[in-house]
């Protein structure tokens, strides 16, 4: 048995992802973007929620902290860089630590430039990384509170990993995002067979993600701008894309 994954649509546009080990039976939910709607998934499952990991402090991923707490006496685990931003956090965390689901290990990477906490989930062994508002299939987090190199460096992180990888994205922007990579790389022909693939996806009311960390180094423009002010450039033109 493995760790078993389900993918949630919350809100509008998020994913939440609830984490289950059946041999422990702890189960951890990645964010928090929809309280109700992660609820009725425990539910559905007849699983017990046990903690919450979370990447950042915006709203959709830390605003139904409150209510899972309440309901469900879960701990809360955060980054270490947004002490006092994250409802319940009991324990905070950053670059280096590791948290445990069951006998499973995840290994907690800093990600600094969506927000200046912000932080990934990695499970090595798993080859598995919860990239919160970091990276998106073809896309990247906007830059809010820190600099573009700093987020240069983080996604520079994220593609150390192994290729096999599969980036788990908080957020399924993937189609508008796949209109912008094409006008940065509109002969890319990986690009345009996972343009297709994603319409296809799309249409059959799929989602897009998880993704290979492979295929996104094929295709994601901004993790192919290959430095910080590349980068920059980039991150700017679809800033008003
Ligand atoms: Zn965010
Ligand atoms: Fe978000």
């Amino acid at each position: 048995m493995t760790l078993t994954i389900k993918q949630i649509p919350c809100l509008s546009d998020n994913y939440g992802y609830l984490v289950h080990d059946p041999k422990s039976g702890e189960t951890i939910s990645i964010d928090s973007p929809d309280a109700n709607a992660i609820l009725e998934a425990l539910k559905t499952e007849g699983w017990a929620l046990t903690q919450i990991w979370n990447t950042h402090h915006h709203f959709d991923h830390a605003g139904g902290n409150a209510q899972l707490v309440r309901e469900t006496g879960c701990a809360v685990i955060a980054p270490a860089g947004e002490k006092g931003m994250i409802p319940g956090a009991d324990r905070y965390v950053g670059g280096g630590d590791t948290v445990s689901l069951g006998a499973y290990m995840a290994r907690v990477v800093d990600t600094p430039g969506h927000t200046l906490g912000h932080i990934c989930y990695v499970f090595d062994a798993q080859h598995i990384v919860f990239v919160g508002d970091t990276v998106f299939s073809m896309g990247c987090g906007r830059v809010f509170e820190g600099t573009p190199a700093q987020m240069w460096d983080s996604l520079t992180a994220l593609m150390a990993l192994p290729d096999e990888t599969m980036l788990y994205p908080a957020h399924e922007y993937t189609a508008d995002n796949a209109r912008f990579a094409l006008t940065i790389e509109p002969d890319n022909a990986d690009l345009l067979a996972r343009v297709e693939a994603v319409a296809a996806l799309r249409a059959a009311g799929r989602p897009t993600v998880p993704v290979s960390l492979a295929l996104e180094k094929k295709t994601n423009p901004f993790l192919r701008a290959g430095g910080a002010d590349a980068f920059a450039r980039i991150r700017r033109q679809k800033d008003t894309f």
